[in-house]
């Protein structure tokens, strides 16, 4: 669950913004003093922050900058001038996003999810599993780049892999040499289709069991080749 912190001194704006974010299932912590709100986002673990710029003690602005010397995570600014906001783009502190009170609190809950989305999308978040293909005894870790074959892990140049990967994610599908060629080759690079037939008999040597009865890819005589499934 995303824990954010509300840096506000209006309790009623704090509040408002806590109890509909909240209810939106995220985790929220309150601050009404700069001083706090400073020490706590400096402190503890939190997924976005949502700063007023006029607080007691330590303003918005300082507090914007602070975290940002040491942490990325989203920033929302709120301030009830709009003329503030212009000023603080223009000072490009490395807030997210900027709100001009009054606003409505789902529009606020709106820009958290998308803030937080990005977030996660950019830093890779935990929930982000590796592709993997899994064909019989044969395991293909897309991200990782890694293969396995009945659970030992063999060695693969990269177009090898690609080659082998791009064979694996179109099972069935019958490619000549030369789509294979310029799928995995550079389509500028003068290349020898033969090339082809190299990698392929490679790829075999460490794929299958008997290269002369291929289990995975399989010659399509006068056509080229297909993964079989
Ligand atoms: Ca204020």
């Amino acid at each position: 669950m995303s824990k954010i912190l509300i840096v506000e001194d209006e309790e009623a704006i704090a509040d408002l913004e806590k109890d509909y974010l909240e209810l939106s299932g995220f985790k929220v912590a309150v601050a009404n003093d700069g001083e706090t709100g400073l020490e706590k986002a400096l402190t503890e673990d939190y997924d976005m922050f949502i700063l007023d710029l006029m607080l007691p003690g330590v303003d918005g602005f300082e507090i914007c900058r602070k975290i940002r010397d040491v942490k990325n995570t989203p920033i929302i600014m709120v301030s009830a001038k709009k003329d503030d906001i212009d000023k603080i783009r223009g000072l490009g502190l490395g807030a997210d996003d900027y709100m001009t009170k009054p606003f409505s609190p789902s529009e606020l809950v709106a820009r958290v999810k998308a803030h937080l989305a990005r977030y996660d999308r950019l830093t890779g978040s935990a929930a982000e599993v590796n592709k993997v293909i899994e064909i019989r005894g044969l395991k293909i870790d897309t991200t990782a780049r890694r293969v396995w074959v009945n659970g030992e892990e063999r060695a693969f140049t990269t177009k090898e892999f690609d080659l082998l990967t791009f064979l694996a994610s179109h099972p069935n599908h019958v490619y000549t040499k030369e789509e294979l060629f310029r799928e995995i080759w550079d389509m500028e690079s003068i290349g020898d289709i033969a090339t082809v037939t190299v990698h392929i008999k490679k790829i075999r040597e460490k794929v299958e069991m008997d290269t002369s009865n291929p289990q995975y890819i399989e010659t399509i005589w006068g056509v080229g080749y297909r993964f079989r499934v």
